[in-house]
Order: C-alpha cells, then sequence, then structure tokens
C-alpha cells in the first residue's frame, strides 16, 4: 500500500482527534495514503499527489515556480500484513483512513480491514474519501464509516470529474455516510443545495465546513457559515486540528 510520510521513508499514521465532521472529537488513530484522482487548489495534503513532472495547479504556487513535491520522497510502500500489525498495536480501536484519496487502493485496503476485525471486533473504520470514487468488494463491506467530501467548483476540478451522480447516489442512500462540504464563500451556498438536493443527501447527514489552513482564515468564514446551516438544516464543523496544531503533519 502506498502511504505519504511524515519524513522520508515513515509513514504518516498518527494517533490524534479527529477535526472535521460527524466525529469530531473523538480519539482516532489516522492512516494518511497517498496519491488522489482530484488535484483540488487549496488541498492541505498536497504532498500525496502534487509531484514532480505533473501539471497540476495548487494555489502553493509561486509566479512561475509550481510547488512540487519529490515522489520518491514523499511516499512510502507498506504491505498490508506490516499496516495491520502497526495498528492492532495501538490501544485506539477508531481507524480513520485518509489521504489523498484512500480509495484508489481498496482492493488492499479491503484485506486490511478484513485483517484488522478478524483480529478484533472492536474495531470502527472510518473511510474519508472524495465521493468520486464507489466502494466495492471487501472495503464496502467492512467499512463501518464513510466521510464523503464531495468537492465544488472552487476546488478547480472539472465537474466531470469531482461529481459522479452514480456515486453520490450511492452513498446518499447507505446510512453509513455523511457528507462533509467545503465552503469558501457566500457564493458557494447555491451550487451547495444543488448538490445537496440533485444526489438525494439527506440534509442531516450534510456538515459544511470552511475552508482555511489557519484559524484566522477559518474564523473569518465560520459566522455566515454557521447561520446558512442553521437556515438550511445542515450541521455545522469546524477544523479542531487547525485550532489545536496549525497546518501540520501528524496531527
Ligand atoms: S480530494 Fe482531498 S486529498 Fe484529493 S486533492 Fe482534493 S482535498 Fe486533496
Amino acid at each position: 500500500m502506498r502511504l505519504a510520510v511524515t519524513e522520508p521513508g515513515v509513514p504518516e499514521i498518527f494517533h490524534s482527534l479527529q477535526g472535521e465532521g460527524i466525529s469530531a472529537g473523538k480519539p482516532s488513530v489516522f492512516v494518511r495514503f497517498s496519491q488522489c484522482n482530484l488535484h483540488c487548489v487549496w488541498c492541505d495534503t498536497a504532498y500525496t499527489w502534487n509531484f514532480q513532472g505533473t501539471e497540476f495547479i495548487h494555489r502553493d504556487d509561486a509566479p512561475g515556480a509550481p510547488r512540487k513535491f519529490d515522489r520518491a520522497a514523499e511516499t512510502v510502500d507498506v504491505s498490508v500484513e506490516t499496516l495491520a500489525a502497526r495498528l492492532i498495536e495501538q490501544s485506539c480501536r477508531r481507524i480513520i483512513f485518509t489521504g489523498g484519496e484512500p480509495l484508489l487502493q481498496q482492493r488492499d485496503l479491503g484485506v486490511l480491514i478484513q485483517q484488522l476485525k478478524a483480529t478484533d471486533p472492536d474495531f470502527y473504520i472510518e473511510i474519508e474519501t472524495n465521493g468520486s470514487i464507489k466502494p466495492a468488494g471487501l472495503a464496502a463491506e467492512l467499512i463501518d464509516q464513510f466521510n464523503v467530501s464531495p468537492k465544488l467548483a472552487h476546488s478547480g476540478n472539472a465537474a466531470a470529474i469531482r461529481l459522479k451522480p452514480d456515486v453520490l447516489a450511492f452513498y446518499a442512500a447507505d446510512p453509513r455516510a455523511n457528507f462533509k462540504i467545503v465552503v469558501a464563500e457566500p457564493s458557494d451556498l447555491e451550487e451547495v443545495h444543488e448538490l445537496v438536493s440533485s444526489s438525494g443527501m439527506p440534509p442531516a447527514r450534510v456538515w459544511l465546513m470552511p475552508e482555511g489552513r489557519t484559524p484566522q482564515e477559518l474564523r473569518s468564514r465560520e459566522r455566515w457559515l454557521a447561520e446558512a446551516c442553521l437556515r438550511a438544516g445542515y450541521n455545522f464543523t469546524d477544523r479542531l486540528h487547525i485550532h489545536l496544531y496549525g497546518d501540520t503533519r501528524g496531527t
């Protein structure tokens, strides 16, 4: 399995509080997968996909000097068995597979989750996905919770790539799935309403989250976003980890 790293050769596996969405505040073990099929201009984990030799655009690019990451230095391959052993030795049983996009590696992920559940049925498995890939096989059966984060136009991804109506309808119909939508400006809200309505997402399973990588950016958007949530019946989520630790790896 190809994982992101906290430093060369060290997989990004860490124990922290979930910072966002329905499980915010819960102690969890995070495993960050490398690689993503989307390329959001404001992504805070661009080191999982914005590698040298690609032409993707990111907000951190300087004029004439795109900020690119060394693929070899930013990734590490770990076997299913090694990762399973590493997770089994943790005392925390809430495991969050995040990325990047973990479902790009869902065949191995399904085998890994099967090993974890066979060892201890108390393992609780969350997947953070961008909602453009449907889970299949073991990965679909054994996952306890999907944290689905479909992207709006301000992410910079073409609609045909980021929005797959059949995939979003699948998650909307699955009570294990909740939705977290990143909002940057009040003008994004019409797009949110259209996406929720056309996909059949129950508003009670939708969380709106301000875009931001600093406490100041988050605070500047929280007041009007909270009021929009109240009006529409959505949930609001902050980004707890940003307030606690800043925009840092392994937190
Ligand atoms: S889908 Fe998530 S990991 Fe992928 S580029 Fe967008 S924000 Fe980053």
